[in-house]
């Protein structure tokens, strides 16, 4: 994936990620940074951390619970097409795990931990893959049944973290402009 496209780099609407393939020391620059804000937000979110803003957002808890599986999903899928020639990953299922209540438990406390704990074992991941693995590919789920390299899995993780944390922050200035109007 290091061949050069004159194609504009697509970027998200939202929160303005853009999917070129990064270098390995700036993926776990990213996450941990993205990830780190994340915790800051969930720790000032309060009770409010479990209050979805209307029904078709998330809570700030299950965007860092959500966060959190995302990163060992992603990390479970590059050691697989580590090891097997272009395996296809499970999807995550974003809805339905938390539908069927898996994350009924979350408590913020332990979200932070996890989210820490989860990218910290995701840049050691990105550290350790052997060389030159980055091209190694993979289908990247069933429900999404594209061919990618592993390069593009590290960047939709980076993708995911910077984008669930300007939903959460959005969650905090939605409260607070509903506070504003009271
Ligand atoms: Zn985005």
């Amino acid at each position: 994936m290091t061949e050069e496209s004159t194609d504009e780099v697509q970027s998200c609407p939202v929160c303005g990620f853009s999917w070129a393939v990064l270098a390995r020391s700036e993926v776990s620059e990213r996450i941990n940074r993205a990830v780190s804000s994340l915790v800051t937000v969930i720790k000032e979110a309060g009770p409010r951390v479990t209050v979805r803003p209307n029904p078709d957002r998330w809570s700030v808890l299950e965007y860092g619970g959500h966060v959190r599986d995302v990163l060992l999903s992603i990390r479970e899928r590059v050691i697989l097409a580590s090891i097997v020639d272009i395996p296809t990953g499970s999807p995550i299922f974003r809805d339905e795990r938390i539908d069927l209540g898996f994350y009924a438990e979350d408590t913020a406390a332990q979200v932070m931990n996890e989210l820490e704990m989860a990218a910290q074992l995701f840049a050691k991941t990105v550290t350790t893959l052997p060389a030159h693995f980055d091209t190694r590919g993979l289908i990247y789920s069933s429900r999404t049944p594209v061919q990618v390299p592993i390069s593009s899995t590290f960047s939709n993780a980076v993708h995911e973290c910077e984008h669930h944390l300007s939903d959460a922050k959005e969650n905090l200035a939605m409260f607070d402009a509903a506070n504003d109007t009271v």
